[in-house]
């Protein structure tokens, strides 16, 4: 419905890549599939080696024939296009953290081949895998089971045609009937989470659900209608021109609730967005329309509704009754019935079933597999990196808020900021202390049906939601979401750091020089936290609640300095397209400050260092292969965090999509504004990277 966590990369796109093309190429250095930590790295040939496998690489990715102070993201990615080209990999886009997801696979692959389960939750996951491999060489079942899906919520117009009666369909009924049983979310979208103002309680939300697609980006659309007449067709039996006309009732229908709701770029908060309403008055409301009682009735499957709920955009609400009234009650229904069916569709070229059911296998069992792979893998020495560089990047952040560099913020507001950045903790998502036994006992997976087993999984997932009605508080947006970067959670003020990032030497190594680990891990973590105190996280207390903390004159002061980065990254032109003008600046603020801190974090560690008259430092923080002095490695290795490749037809969709710069412009934006930057690469006065005028926060 709505998201309360944020992360350092593009979700959007991965889902849309996940969507269309669910598989990896085997692109990253075949070292990272050992199965150990590999401990005989530490010999000095070993090091030797790691260290120009890891120099050739940063060297593979430059092109130097750009000045880095005209253009720095050319000059550290402009050969990243050569290496990993999106269109002959069949990606949309390939990036550095799509390296980490196809390596995690890969280890996840391995354990899922093995014949036997360490325990029973295992051999559960082994058998979903299994039946979910199995659909390739028995599509005829699969077409059956499929057939049955919708069939238990009635007649499907598109297949029944003459036999379906519109007098027999309440469109509001299906969709809280289908979310009840199978937690499906179609048009509106309910969830129990904890209360956004007191987070001691737990709440029932109503709003918009995650729609497929966004609105207005002709590239997707037209893919998505593409794909769904393809689907149509081979699993439906509809021919093409009458999936096509159905295809398109369906997208325009789906347009139009999009449309129904706020703008998410006006940069609205969830303060905003959200009003809590009595159930009598909504009732009152939508009358005979849309019995909102009653729907709450059977989509949390209870006698008694609260009396008062979260609204989340009252404006989505209301459009929707309207639409629904304007809209042939037919293509309501196959709309409804068509989204029902989607989470059972197979949809995979031949020969890549193995890894498409790795994909699903990670969706539907996100925390085992996360916690499965961390036991197999686990390295105590790369956790401690990570919780020493948490700590020290939040010890320049506190040092930085007791300093005078921030004195435009007043000093009883800088205080508080200093109480939340103390309440702040950071996790592994190793879920080491779940029970995991307890929590699948009551599911029985069969080796053979994987309509049947994602049918009864989803059924489980959902009546454990209904169960939070009266259960323990669950922060919103409990993170269940696979990702491969760490996550801030505004509602719990916690970061997450995802297993796969733990993988070693993508980005930094025990041998490389430690700018390199500054650079990507400690800028990673000092990003997420920023998000504690970026436009939208600012509302949130130490505890998670939404209330404000900040005094007027620092609140005017926060929104001058946002309004700099609004104007500046509104200039970037991506593809011909300026990027979006968006109010919400959460993302640029976060890379701004993040950089920075991490900069600041490695030349205390080099200072320390120094004072201690530790013996090699100067050569060890540098590659004898490469020309760059530790500082500059430290700007090349941020840089090249973002290198990437998008296919020419998905650039535009991409910068308008995300609230996320495209990769160009977090580094070329971030440091341009970073004049440590410019003396490290001697920039000229009036280089591009280095302008006069620089926007600032924290
Ligand atoms: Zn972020």
């Amino acid at each position: 419905m709505f998201r309360s966590s944020k992360n350092a990369e593009c979700v959007i796109i991965l889902s849309i890549l996940l969507f269309l093309h669910p598989i990896g190429v085997d692109n990253a250095p075949a070292s990272n599939t050992t199965k150990e930590p590999m401990k005989s790295l530490d010999s000095e040939w070993a090091k030797d080696i790691s260290q120009q496998a890891k120099a050739a690489e940063i060297h593979a990715m430059l092109n130097t024939k750009v000045d880095p102070c005209i253009d720095f993201y050319q000059y550290a990615c402009g050969n990243w296009y050569r290496h990993h080209p999106a269109q002959l990999f069949n990606h949309l886009i390939t990036d550095r953290f799509q390296l980490i997801a196809s390596a995690f696979d890969r280890r996840l692959q391995l354990v899922l081949s093995e014949p036997r389960g360490h325990d029973v939750v295992e051999t559960k996951l082994k058998d979903f895998y299994h039946a979910c491999k199995l659909v390739e060489k028995d599509e005829v079942r699969y077409k059956v089971a499929l057939q049955r899906i919708y069939q238990e919520f009635g007649k499907l117009p598109m297949l029944d045609g003459e036999d379906w009666k519109s007098e027999e369909f309440s469109w509001w009924e299906s969709v809280a009937k289908i979310q009840h049983k199978y937690g499906k979310q179609i048009i509106l979208a309910v969830d129990i989470m904890a209360d956004i103002v007191n987070n001691t309680g737990n709440k029932v939300y109503i709003g918009p659900p995650d729609f497929s697609i966004s609105s207005g980006i002709k590239i997707l659309s037209t893919l998505q209608e593409i794909t769904t007449v393809q689907h149509m067709k081979r699993f439906f039996g509809i021919e093409e021109t009458k999936g096509t006309k159905i295809t398109k009732e369906l997208i325009a229908f789906e347009r139009a609730l999009v449309r129904g709701g706020s703008d998410s770029r006006k940069g609205l908060t969830l303060h905003d967005l959200l009003s809590l309403k009595s159930v009598g008055e909504l009732r009152k409301m939508y009358n005979e329309s849309l019995d909102l009682a009653k729907f709450l009735q059977l989509a949390l499957g209870a006698e008694r509704v609260p009396d008062y709920i979260y609204i989340y955009d009252e404006k989505y609400l209301n459009s929707v009754v309207k639409i629904i009234a304007e809209t042939p009650p037919h293509v309501v229904a196959n709309y409804i019935l068509w989204q029902m069916v989607q989470p059972y569709i197979v949809d995979v070229k031949k020969g890549n079933m193995a890894k498409w059911c790795v994909e699903r296998t990670k969706k539907y069992f996100g925390k085992f597999v996360d916690y499965m792979i961390y036991q197999r893998y686990k390295d105590p020495d790369v956790e401690k990196e990570v919780y020493d560089m948490w700590n020290e990047v939040r010890e320049v952040f506190r040092s930085e808020l007791r300093g005078n560099k921030l004195d435009w913020i007043i000093n009883s507001t800088r205080d508080y900021a200093l109480q939340k950045l103390d309440a702040m903790k950071l996790y592994i998502n190793s879920y080491e202390s779940e029970n995991f036994t307890a929590e699948y006992v009551d599911i029985e997976l069969t080796r053979n049906n994987y309509v049947e087993n994602l049918q009864k999984i989803l059924q489980r997932e959902s009546s454990r939601k209904l169960q939070r009605q009266n259960g323990p508080v669950v922060p919103l947006e409990a993170p269940e979401v696979f990702t491969f970067t760490p996550v801030y959670n505004v509602l719990e003020n916690n970061i997450k750091i995802p297993v796969a990032l733990l993988q070693p030497r993508y980005f930094w190594g025990a041998h490389y020089p430690q700018a390199l680990k500054y650079a990507t891990l400690g800028y990673l973590i000092a990003h997420e936290m920023v998000h504690g105190f970026d436009d939208d996280g600012r509302n949130y207390d130490k505890l998670g609640n939404l209330r404000n903390w900040w005094d007027e004159k620092s609140t005017y002061q926060f929104e001058e300095r946002r309004k700099c980065f609004q104007a500046q990254y509104h200039k970037y032109r991506y593809d011909g397209h300026q990027l979006r003008n968006d109010v919400s600046q959460a993302e640029n603020i976060a890379d701004n400050a993040g950089v920075k801190l991490a900069y600041e974090a490695y030349q205390r560690w080099l200072n320390a260092q120094r004072s201690a008259n530790v013996t090699g430092i100067e050569r060890s923080e540098t590659f004898s292969q490469l020309h760059f002095n530790n500082e500059q490695l430290f700007f090349i290795a941020f840089a090249q965090l973002w290198c990437d490749d998008v296919q020419s037809f998905f650039r535009t969709a991409l910068a308008i999509s995300d609230s996320h710069a495209p990769g160009m412009y977090r580094v070329i934006g971030s440091l341009s504004n970073f004049q440590e930057f410019s003396w490290v690469f001697k920039c000229g006065q009036d280089a591009p990277m280095d302008p006069e005028f620089k926007c600032s926060l924290y």
